[in-house]
């Protein structure tokens, strides 16, 4: 691959798969590049880490763990880069525990819903009708700016729940699917949030990579194109204040308590809204007042290296509000692909709503083991007596930010935010909260905010 030449030079803050995605593109385009990391791994909420436990190796996740082939913009970077060739499948199932029993959908066969015993057959009929708005509201849908949702979102998934469908289907069917994407129960998020669900997560496989889903941005930053002297990447690199200049751009980062200051003609920032706020001055006061507003739910999951594999063949298992009020869901994650555990060993991981780990925010990490294991013995005592027999290994990783929750009018305010950007503008944003918390849309904000940035530097 080779690219158009200038010494012209972006600089990106944040290395996530949006950052490292847009600073991927304005390669291509030819740019020099310096990307700004504050932590000294990239990949941000979308990055793999090695842990050792007893005897073994695992390979965990910090943050996103699973992906769809229904992602098409990841797809295509993927063959256009070659890194295709790396896509591995995994477990296409999702189990919903519903008094006691797992049962099992596939992703690959929405039909499997028409199926299920999770639901009987009025509450069948009605899912119909999710279809039929789904179909309605595909074109309002998009990966890179989810503005266009503003016109269908008039209610919570709760509201939207019990006036199309019925009880059961928000119990079973809403209620996890807003806990396992969100970490928050169905009346705190917009309907639009599960037609986003259910369209980028049905009807197509899911993919890994060999070690976990995290690796895409470092593949990335691997290739041939991002290891040129054109592009610097710079690993604890705190950036404290990106504004325009004269003739571009000037970055102030921050090292070991010295700070320096970066001189680039456009710069993509890169980093969760609330960060952004803090970052550039020249945000009018309301764009500054929506993202530090933006609400991203909380994250304390636990995961467990084991000696011996569980027996579930789902990727996951939800658990509805009404089975626990706390744990949402048990990811199987030795399900997600080859290299998370040794061969026949297991790796499952405990997450939960937003509420229980706002909690634990502060709590060590034993206790948070401690009440991980409490809530499972609580809703699935033969997994939680596997666990206590076969563990190796326990991991507490801590998000503040970890999704954004977009409540019922927050395409609205969304569709302000965005109609007030100026495209024109050498400081461009990118990141999840212009559409929902995947790893893909943020690849396409990226994406789109290098795209803008190209336009403006090519004239
Ligand atoms: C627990 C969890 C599970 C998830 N599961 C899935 C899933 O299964 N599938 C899926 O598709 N998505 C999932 N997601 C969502 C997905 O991970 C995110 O939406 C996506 O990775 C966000 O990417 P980003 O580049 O926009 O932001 P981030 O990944 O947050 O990247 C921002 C980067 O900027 C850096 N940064 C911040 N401030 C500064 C600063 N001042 N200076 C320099 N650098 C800075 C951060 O360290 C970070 O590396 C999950 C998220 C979490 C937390």
């Amino acid at each position: 691959m080779t690219a158009r030449t200038t010494t012209k030079n972006v600089i990106v803050v944040g290395s996530g798969i949006a950052g490292t995605t847009a600073a991927f593109r304005l390669r291509q385009e030819g740019y020099h590049v310096t990307l700004l990391e504050q932590e000294d791994y990239p990949g941000g909420r979308m990055s793999s880490h090695a842990v050792s436990g007893g005897d073994s190796a695992y390979r965990l996740d910090r943050g996103a763990s699973w992906l769809s082939r229904n992602y098409l913009p990841m797809i295509k970077l993927l063959e256009e880069t070659g890194l295709a060739s790396r896509m591995l499948p995994c477990s296409n199932e999702l189990g919903v525990l519903r008094d006691g029993k797992v049962h099992r959908l596939s992703f690959v066969r929405p039909t499997d819903l028409l199926r299920t015993g999770l639901l009987g057959w009025r509450s069948k009929l009605k899912a119909l009708n999710l279809l039929r708005d789904l179909s309605a509201a595909r074109p309002a849908l998009s990966w890179s700016d989810m503005s266009k949702a503003a016109g269908i979102d008039i209610e919570s998934a709760q509201e939207y729940a019990l006036r199309r469908l019925d009880k059961p289907l928000l119990d079973y069917l809403v209620e996890p699917l807003c806990s396992t994407q969100f970490l928050a129960p169905a009346d705190e998020i917009s309907a639009v949030g599960v037609l986003s669900i259910m369209w980028s997560t049905f009807g197509a496989a899911s993919f890994t990579f060999d070690g976990g889903v995290g690796r895409l941005p470092a593949f990335l930053l691997d290739l041939p194109l991002m290891r040129s002297e054109q592009t610097r990447v710079e690993l604890n690199a705190r950036v404290s204040d990106v504004r325009q200049d004269g003739n571009g751009v000037h970055v102030t980062w921050e090292r070991d308590g010295a700070n320096r200051v970066e001189h680039g003609d456009a710069c993509v920032v890169a980093v969760p809204g609330p960060i952004a706020a803090g970052l550039v001055p020249s945000l009018t006061d309301d764009q500054r007042a929506y993202l530090s507003a933006l609400r991203y739910t909380s994250d304390v999951h636990v995961t467990f290296g084991l000696r011996e594999a569980t027996g579930e063949t789902a990727l996951g298992v939800a658990i509805p509000l009404r089975e626990h009020p706390d744990l949402c869901v048990v990811l199987h994650e030795h399900n997600l692909g080859p290299g998370r555990a040794p061969a026949d060993q297991g790796l499952v991981t405990l997450v939960f709503r937003h509420h229980w780990s706002a909690a634990r925010k502060s709590v060590d990490d034993d206790t948070v083991v401690e009440d991980s294991l409490t809530a499972l013995t609580e809703v699935l005592p033969d997994l939680a007596a596997h666990i206590g027999k076969h563990r190796e290994m326990a991991a507490v990783q801590r998000w503040d930010r970890a999704v954004l929750a977009r409540p019922a009018g927050g395409y609205g305010d969304l569709a302000r935010f965005t109609s007030s950007l100026d495209p024109r503008s050498p400081i461009q944003l990118a990141g999840d909260y212009f559409a929902y918390s995947t790893t893909n849309a943020s690849l396409s904000t990226g994406e789109a905010a290098a795209q803008r940035v190209a336009a403006l530097l090519s004239t």
